[in-house]
């Protein structure tokens, strides 16, 4: 028989290596990733193996701190339909020494400024689409501090 959890509505990962908690969002949503044993080496997402060392017994899965700065940014004028243009997408070099792609708010996309490189950015998240089934889709995005 069908149980009555088969229809609930979930909450989802824009991308894998987004960890949504189990009471999100009172618990915070975070970015996670695996490191190596041996080499120390950090990884945004599941690793079968180090891609520094080859390692492959000793990866263990941690959880990434939510700030760091810009490494690099675009100002984006043209997307997929139904997504606001311009915004600011960046690399952004995470404290914890991972890099990850995501848009940043808080900056005036009309003005860029070569001030904005290294500038300290602190991820959140937000429900931003739903599934095909009615799911929630929460993205992960930063914002300037
Ligand atoms: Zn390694």
């Amino acid at each position: 028989m069908a149980e009555e959890t088969a229809t609930e509505k979930k909450t989802n990962p824009i991308i894998p290596f987004l960890r949504i908690p189990e009471k999100y969002p009172d618990d915070a949503a975070y970015l996670w990733g695996m490191q190596c044993g041996s080499c120390k080496a950090k990884f945004l997402g599941a690793r079968l193996a180090c891609g520094k060392c080859g390692e492959t017994d000793k990866l263990s899965e941690i959880k990434f701190g939510d700030e760091g700065e810009i490494y690099v940014f675009s100002v984006v004028h043209q997307t997929v339909p139904g997504l606001e243009v311009p915004y600011v997408g960046a690399i952004i070099d995470l404290d914890d020494g991972v890099s990850v792609r995501a848009n940043v708010y808080g900056l005036d996309p009309l003005k860029p400024d070569a001030s904005w490189f290294g500038k300290r950015v602190k991820m959140f998240t937000e429900v931003t689409a739903q599934d095909r089934e009615g799911n929630d889709v929460v993205a992960a995005k930063f914002k300037v501090l």
